[in-house]
């Protein structure tokens, strides 16, 4: 589980996060959208300290990750993330983007990290690739390696930023498609999405942030056919 309690984060002069309070449960989807600049992907980084908030709590499977004493390194281990850039290194084929981490990071013996591997390109379609390199992939088939690298961790929990923002509209459901069958197999997922569909078939509790706060949240369904606060509505009017 991830519980967040008020969360704030400035960079200088600008407050970016205003207090936020969420909790995801082990298992849940929690979807957050909102406008540019509110503070979405600033909230995700948070969750697994690639930014220092400046102050708030947040726990992550129980463990408060804001300890100086915690181990960054062990914590980030159980959490994946994926971008909406894929980040697969360019001159390793995609079997050895995903066994390097697991062999420097975990220390697995390259045979484990190759059954592992394996196990994880055939779970989002990709065993046919293993042997490419990234360049010689779609965008989709790129993100779906990141995934499964992120997946090759064995992380507790998976966040995603627009993971399908830089993708050719018809390479989106693909990727879609793995991130479905990942929250259905039980995955605790943070997703930040401009896919209302998404949300709304495959979330359990939708946020909508705006300027640093959540303005309003719940049953997806419910905030996105009847949203309460003005804001949700004038930004649902021009996305949906
Ligand atoms: P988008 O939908 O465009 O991805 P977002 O909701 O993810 O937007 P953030 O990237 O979290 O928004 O940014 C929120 C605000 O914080 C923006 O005004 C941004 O310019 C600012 N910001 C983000 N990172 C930094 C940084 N490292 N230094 C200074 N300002 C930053
Ligand atoms: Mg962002």
């Amino acid at each position: 589980a991830i519980e967040v309690a008020d969360l704030h984060k400035s960079f200088g002069e600008l407050a970016v996060l205003k207090g936020i309070d969420l909790t995801v449960d082990a298992g849940q989807v929690v979807c957050v959208v909102g406008p540019s600049g509110s503070g979405k992907s600033t909230l995700l980084r948070c969750v697994n300290r690639l930014e220092e908030p400046t102050s708030g709590k947040i726990r992550v499977e129980g463990i408060d990750i804001l300890d100086p004493e915690v181990d960054l390194d062990r914590v980030r281990a159980r959490i994946g993330m994926v971008f909406q850039q894929f980040n697969l290194f360019p001159h390793l084929t995609v079997l050895r983007n995903l066994t390097l981490a697991q062999q420097r990071v975990l220390g697995r013996g390259k045979q484990d990290a190759q059954r592992i591997a394996i196990e994880n390109l055939e779970r989002v379609g990709l065993i046919d690739k293993k042997d490419a390199y990234p360049a010689h992939l779609s965008g989709g088939q790129q993100q779906r390696a990141a995934i499964a690298r992120s997946l090759s961790m064995e992380p507790d929990m998976m966040l995603f930023d627009e993971p399908t923002s830089a993708l050719d509209p018809e390479l989106v459901g693909d990727v879609l498609d793995v991130m479905r069958g990942l929250a259905t197999s039980g995955m605790t997922m943070m997703v930040v999405t401009h896919e209302m569909g998404f949300a709304r078939e495959v979330g359990d509790e939708l946020i909508f942030m705006d300027e640093g706060v959540i303005v309003e949240s719940g049953n997806p369904r419910d905030v996105l056919s009847n949203p309460r606060h003005q804001r949700t509505q004038a930004f649902l009017s021009k996305v949906l």
